[in-house]
């Protein structure tokens, strides 16, 4: 029961994955071989400016369940806001790359419905009825980048984050939905 409640208070409130603290927790108890992932999200800003806060909610929740999905041991973690960190134990950054990319497109291919409520209020009965042919249409995507580093003798995995962060950053420069080595 403690440990239950424990583990709790690790969940992340929004997505229900497991947090930061639950990551730097983790982070102490790692071997001598793994790999860490940097993801976040792109042009969220604008997502949220354009669709709304609650639709940016939704999409981190999706975002974070089509995560947990990913293969090759991967364990995830909310780092905080659009961030999020996968950790994969007794693998090197190598071995990793093809689960992440897949994730990072799975992520890219999925279709997310919009649900503009007020806009549906205004149009009344003809905008329900029209609704039934365009729904198909009324979708829309996000990216993530991705920045991966391993472990590498003498690092600490405060370093090997800094390397993944830094990965993260050239996958933004160069042109985001994209997978950077350290
Ligand atoms: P980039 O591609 O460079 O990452 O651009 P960006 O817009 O994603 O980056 P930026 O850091 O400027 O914006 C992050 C946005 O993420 C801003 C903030 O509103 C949004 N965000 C962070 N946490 C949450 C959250 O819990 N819910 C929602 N809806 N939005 C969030
Ligand atoms: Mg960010
Ligand atoms: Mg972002």
């Amino acid at each position: 029961m403690i440990s239950f409640s424990h583990e709790l208070a690790f969940i992340d409130g929004l997505t229900g994955i497991p947090g930061r603290r639950a990551l730097e927790n983790e982070m102490r108890h790692l071997g001598r071989r793994y790999s860490l992932a940097m993801m976040d999200i792109d042009h969220f800003k604008k997502f949220n400016d354009t669709y709304g806060h609650k639709m940016g909610d939704d999409v981190l929740r999706l975002v974070a369940a089509v995560m947990q999905r990913c293969e090759g041991g991967a364990k995830v973690y909310r780092y905080g806001g659009e961030e999020f960190t996968i950790l994969f134990k007794g693998k090197s950054a190598i071995q990793c790359e093809s689960y992440l990319n897949e994730l990072r497109q799975d992520i890219a291919e999925y279709e997310l419905a919009i649900r503009n409520h007020d806009e549906r209020s205004k149009e009344g009965k003809a905008g329900a009825d029209k609704r039934g042919t365009v729904e198909k249409s009324n979708t829309v995507k996000v990216t993530i980048s991705i920045g991966l580093a391993d472990q590498t003798h003498g690092n600490s995995p405060q370093d090997v984050m800094k390397q993944a962060d830094e990965a993260l950053y050239k996958a933004k420069e160069n042109g985001r939905n994209r997978l950077e080595l350290a």
